[in-house]
């Protein structure tokens, strides 16, 4: 009567994508769209307007 478990897989952390933190909001596009956080600038995925640090 030996029960195998199966050991669970830690789930990956760090692929999921981060909620951005107070970010600041595309001028062009306006309040509801974030600037992505950067290295060295804050870009905006959908217009592509982009700032630096
Ligand atoms: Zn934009």
């Amino acid at each position: 009567m030996a029960k195998e478990k199966k050991k669970e897989k830690p789930k990956r952390e760090g692929t999921l994508t981060k909620p951005y933190k107070k970010g600041k909001h595309c001028p062009k596009c306006g309040p509801g769209v974030k600037l992505a956080d950067h290295k060295n600038r804050l870009s905006c995925g959908k217009c592509g307007y982009y700032e630096k640090k």
